[in-house]
């Protein structure tokens, strides 16, 4: 297949691709931590950035048990500890990068005091200041090797449809969502493999959770389960408009609401910066059982899942609105956090 790629100078605070946020990482990390947390199907490495003290609390308990003992506290230890705890992870799809851009601009913020574009945000610190917090930038490391630029913005629809999903050997385009209905997908009957998938052809947000479970899947797992976050963000993208998508399936009346909740301050805001969020707030949910539902059960973390905007020529957003975008995001999170403490979300 052939495919026209637009040619975009990507800004410097721009930072996505594996060597460019392995070096960020190793250079410019100090206050915080960097760690391989494992490695992907295909042998890369899973960096982990943190930030803050990790309180070592005794687990003495499942979360199914405390939970079904209505003392899921129990489990979380959150009224023992002394800082909230947010877990974020980005590109589970490796060509969903804008997310990744975004935390390396949050990471600089918290290692230097401004952003990658040397911009302030006194608001954003302060509220970090009370969590600890572990990033996971790339998480899918396989995928984003396969999509070989740093950034879709500017680019057609075809450009967005050969990396983040494929192409087969004959040329036709792998379309979303009826990839979705093998797995793990034959690999070598591809002229380009989606960098939906790892090197074993697995979209790892509906992985095989209780069977054959892939490297990525099982490192954010224990991750999660060793951290028990208040709050779990997964960064997604999409060719479409920015926005809180679908909340997961198991959560609870509670959990839905609180994600309704931060789903709309997050919109607002958005909107006050003319950041051109989707125009809706009252999210259903969702009937698909994913990843995010998998790493609630693990850690009792409040899933999200946020689609940032390609910035693709159908729905243009430029390189500074999706790093806007996406302090946005963190902050409302980070606010909301602050506020309520997550409490009362089981
Ligand atoms: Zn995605």
């Amino acid at each position: 297949m052939n495919i026209v790629e637009t040619f975009v100078q990507e800004p410097e605070y721009w930072i996505t691709s594996l060597d460019g946020v392995k070096e960020y990482l190793e250079k410019h990390v100090k206050k915080g931590t960097v760690s391989v947390a494992g490695n992907s199907a295909g042998g890369r490495e899973i960096l982990v950035y943190a930030y803050g003290e990790k309180e070592n609390l005794p687990q003495t308990v499942s979360f199914s048990s405390a939970f079904a003992a209505r003392k899921p506290e129990l489990y979380t230890r959150a009224p023992e500890r002394k800082k909230l705890s947010l877990f974020i992870y980005g590109a589970i799809h490796g060509a969903e990068v804008e997310g990744t851009a975004g935390l390396l601009n949050l990471i600089n913020l918290l290692e230097h005091g401004t952003d990658l574009r040397g911009r302030k945000n006194d608001a954003l610190l302060k509220l970090a200041e009370q969590y600890r917090i572990v990033i996971v930038p790339l998480s899918q490391p396989d995928g984003r090797a396969r999509f070989r630029r740093n950034s879709m913005v500017g680019q057609s629809l075809d450009v967005f449809q050969y990396y983040a999903h494929g192409v087969w050997n004959d040329g036709t385009p792998c379309k979303y969502p009826y990839h979705k209905e093998v797995m793990p997908l034959p690999v070598n009957e591809f002229e380009q493999l989606g960098a939906y998938f790892n090197d074993n052809g697995v979209n790892c947000q509906h992985d095989d959770f209780f069977g054959n479970i892939q490297p990525e899947t099982q490192t954010l797992i224990r991750l999660v389960h060793e951290e028990r976050p208040d709050c779990i963000l997964s960064c997604h993208s999409c060719e479409a408009d920015p926005g809180m998508s679908t909340p997961a399936a198991t959560l609870t009346d509670n959990g839905l609401r609180m994600v309704q909740q931060i789903a709309a301050s997050v919109m607002a805001n958005q909107i006050k910066a003319n950041l051109r969020p989707y125009h809706r707030v009252n999210l259903q949910q969702g009937r698909a059982f994913i990843l995010q539902d998998i790493l609630y059960m693990a850690s009792g973390g409040l899933p999200l899942l946020y689609e940032f905007p390609h910035g693709c020529v159908n729905i243009p957003f430029s390189h500074d609105e999706i790093i806007d975008l996406g302090l946005i995001l963190f902050e409302e999170i980070m606010k909301f956090g602050v506020e309520t403490g997550f409490k009362n979300r089981f």
